[in-house]
């Protein structure tokens, strides 16, 4: 099912892979601010271009939902970085493009979405501040259909096929996986060598291993301490005993999906946060494909037809499926309901 999508998305990605890798590799990559205060760099515009302006064309049909907008790259303050951003687009784009058409891409992730509708969701870099330190990021494209996710692309360019791999001296040539599943038939990896070629990809399931104080667990890099606190105490309060992998973006999803963790535990001190919906979608089709369970904190389903947030739930529970329960019986007990 979805073959034509599923290829078409795997294609654009990996193509905009390059762009990501570009980008990171230079001395310091560029930073500026968005109106909220959160980073953007050359890289996630310039993605969010390419793959807007593919979709456009493969499915005229399929509006976009994506996290970057283009009112601040209009401003004649950030003429430098359009610059640049229409260099990296030109680098992959098979046609001559000018800076109009790329604003046009971009501006395209802001329409409104007729959840009833089937539409592609993107977060171009995921855990920009990660990119930044260079460190994890990942490039997620996923596709809803009244609600449901149908498809999941996640590339973590920066992600070895183990995480025990971060320092032995292969580490670097074999960097870089994705993460692709469709509903109801499975998710496999895809690797992303850096030293090219496209190695055969394999079938990823969660770990069935339900002793907690065997099982490792994930969180944000950047939650506040006095949140780690808490989540470290949930944790424990499940049993598990081993310190959590810190690590930025969906690339959580995948450690979990792959099998080295059996939790990915995301909570909010901010009762007012709500999750965006390209922080998820692909990384829970990729989890679920692989065997696994994902609520929010308090165990209800992740409501994705909720427009641009997923303003009915609050934080995340992403496990084996095995411990599901147990922590969030944990949850229950440590954190307020609110
Ligand atoms: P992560 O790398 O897991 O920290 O996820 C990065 C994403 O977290 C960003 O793309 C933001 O959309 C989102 N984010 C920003 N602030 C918060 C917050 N206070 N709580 C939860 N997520 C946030
Ligand atoms: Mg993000």
């Amino acid at each position: 099912m979805l073959e034509n999508e599923r290829q078409a998305a795997v294609d654009v990605v990996r193509s905009v892979v390059t762009i990501c890798r570009s980008v990171q590799g230079e001395l310091a990559p560029g930073r500026w601010d968005k109106e909220d205060r959160s980073p953007v760099t050359v890289a996630d515009l310039a993605v969010q271009a390419v793959v807007s302006g593919v979709l456009q064309d493969r499915f005229p049909q399929d509006p976009l939902m994506a996290e970057e907008g283009a009112a601040e790259l209009r401003l004649p303050s950030w003429s430098d970085l359009l610059s640049k951003v229409t260099e990296h687009v030109r680098s992959v784009a098979p046609n001559v493009v000018d800076q109009e058409r790329v604003l046009n891409w971009i501006e395209r992730g802001q329409q409104p979405i007729d959840p009833e509708r089937r539409y592609w969701v993107l977060d171009p870099v995921d855990g920009t501040k990660g990119f930044l330190r260079k460190e994890q990021y990942a490039i997620a494209l996923a596709l809803i259909e009244r609600g449901e996710v149908l498809l999941g692309v996640l590339a973590c360019p920066n992600l070895p096929p183990h995480l025990g791999d971060r320092l032995s001296p292969d580490a670097d040539e074999l960097t870089g996986q994705m993460y692709v599943a469709v509903r109801g038939e499975g998710a496999e990896c895809l690797p992303l060598p850096r030293a090219g070629g496209s190695p055969a990809s394999a079938p990823v399931h969660v770990t069935r291993e339900s002793t907690p104080a065997n099982l490792y667990w994930c969180e944000r890099v950047e939650a506040s301490s006095k949140n780690q606190d808490l989540t470290s105490q949930v944790v424990e309060q499940a049993g598990i005993t081993n310190p959590p992998f810190r690590i930025d973006s969906q690339a959580k999803y995948a450690v979990v999906a792959r099998g080295e963790a059996a939790l990915y535990l995301r909570h909010t001190l901010d009762p007012d946060y709500r999750e965006k919906v390209w922080d998820h979608a692909a990384g829970v089709l990729v989890m679920e494909e692989a065997g696994g369970r994902v609520t929010d904190l308090f165990g209800r389903p992740l409501d994705f037809s909720q427009g641009r947030q997923l303003s009915r739930n609050r934080g995340i529970v992403a496990t084996n499926g095995m411990i599901h329960e147990r922590v969030l019986a944990a949850v229950e007990e440590l954190l307020p309901r609110s």
